[in-house]
């Protein structure tokens, strides 16, 4: 009977646990899945953030967004041959050259394979090559 209250006393005097609850979600890993990428270094940041917190360049970039590399691989589906996807994605000089050579249909042709990589490029890499 004694050495049972001599444990009681110990353990009613030793120092209280570290509270469990600690905050689990961290900022970083709570960004929605809608978030963009940082046209500097590709790292995923919020949709809403302005400056990367990765590497503090200015991350607001309007053109490029995920809904415009699907719409880059369309347009070089459908309309590559006269370099659209070129004109959309601001390669000018090379869209005009599509534009010239269409009627050879090499353009064609090359448009469908770059639509495909566009398809299968991840938005971080499609960010990084068109921004
Ligand atoms: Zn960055």
């Amino acid at each position: 009977m004694e050495e049972v209250n001599a444990i009681n006393t110990i353990e009613s005097n030793a120092p209280s646990p570290v509270p469990v609850a600690v905050p689990v979600a961290t900022p970083l890993e709570n960004i929605p899945q809608s978030g963009k990428f940082c046209s500097e270094c590709g790292s995923k940041i919020s949709a809403k953030a302005e400056i990367c917190p990765n590497c503090g360049v200015r991350a607001s970039s309007p053109a490029i967004s995920e809904k415009s590399k699907t719409t880059a691989a369309l347009l070089a589906f459908f309309l590559g041959g006269l370099g659209a996807h070129k004109f959309y994605l601001g390669r000018t000089g090379m869209g005009v050259l599509y534009l010239v050579f269409c009627w050879t249909f090499v353009p064609a042709i090359i448009s469908l394979v770059e639509g495909i990589q566009l398809l299968g490029m991840s938005y971080s890499e499609f960010a990084m090559k068109y921004r």
